[in-house]
């Protein structure tokens, strides 16, 4: 893995990501505000671009690696790592936003699945599903918990509603670096792999298929569709693990109040 080695954070450099991570809250609402029947990716993309900039921090994803924008846009039957383009998003469609960004050096990575319009009940309830293992994932993230306990979360309620998690692709810790140790898996044993203590800062992001958990690559070398062409969703948070317990670093002013009331901190 890329990046520094794995070190814990200090409380005020977790100050400071969460000044990174309530800009991207706020830059990811703005532009969820925008997906509308008609609007193209690339829209989407300089909505991301301009926000970040105008808020003093630096657009993480472009140049990434060589990713041409600023905001991952991946629809329907698309994973992850959607490249923005013309292409106009469309009513009944479902859009995943993936984005991030570094303020004084302090990366933070977060990202929702928004409907577009009126989409069908199946699709709001893979959106609904998806965003939950994320909260519930959350909630177990505390210093004594494993990293393993966070992806059996995610697993053993994403597959309760028949749906599958993609393996392939895994959450992971981020500082200095967007992608730092340890790997966040969506699946997992409880009781295995890292234990985590106050200072670890973690990017958590269930993957979700409606239907089996394969993925490919398409041939521009970076969107991720489903094998069977099922539809996927995402969620992702940066969360710090402190003493008091997970705290959300990337909550958007519009979910605040309904993560408050659950076991984490937000802000
Ligand atoms: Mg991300
Ligand atoms: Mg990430």
């Amino acid at each position: 893995m890329r990046g520094e080695s794995f070190r814990l954070k200090k409380p005020d450099e977790i100050a400071k990501m969460s000044h990174s991570g309530e800009i991207l809250g706020a830059c990811l609402e703005h532009v969820a505000n925008h997906v509308a029947p008609g609007v193209t990716l690339n829209a989407l993309d300089r909505e991301a671009d301009t926000f970040i900039r105008d808020h003093g921090c630096i657009p993480g994803f472009i140049g990434y690696d060589g990713f041409p924008k600023s905001i991952c846009i991946s629809v329907n039957n698309e994973v992850v790592h959607g490249i923005p383009s013309e292409r106009a998003v469309q009513e009944g469609d479902i859009v995943s936003l993936d984005c991030g960004l570094i303020l004084d050096g302090w990366w933070a990575d977060s990202g929702l699945t928004v409907p577009c319009g009126t989409v069908a009940q199946e699709m709001q309830d893979l959106i609904t599903v998806t965003q939950e293992a994320l909260y519930r994932a959350i909630e177990v993230a505390r210093p004594g918990a494993h990293i393993g306990d966070i992806g059996h979360t995610v697993q053993t309620y994403v597959e309760s509603h028949g749906y599958s998690v993609v393996k392939h692709y895994v959450g992971h810790g981020i500082g200095r670096d967007m992608h730092e140790p340890p790997q966040v898996p969506n699946y997992g044993k409880p009781g295995t792999g890292n234990e985590l203590k106050p200072g670890y800062v973690i990017a958590i992001e269930p993957m979700v298929n409606m239907g089996r958990d394969g993925v490919r690559t398409l041939d521009d070398n970076w969107t991720v569709v489903t094998q069977d062409g099922s539809w996927s969703a995402y969620a992702e948070h940066t969360v710090a693990i402190t003493e008091d317990g997970p705290h959300v670093l990337t909550v958007r002013p519009a979910e605040r109040s309904l993560l408050a009331s659950r076991k984490c901190a937000v802000g």
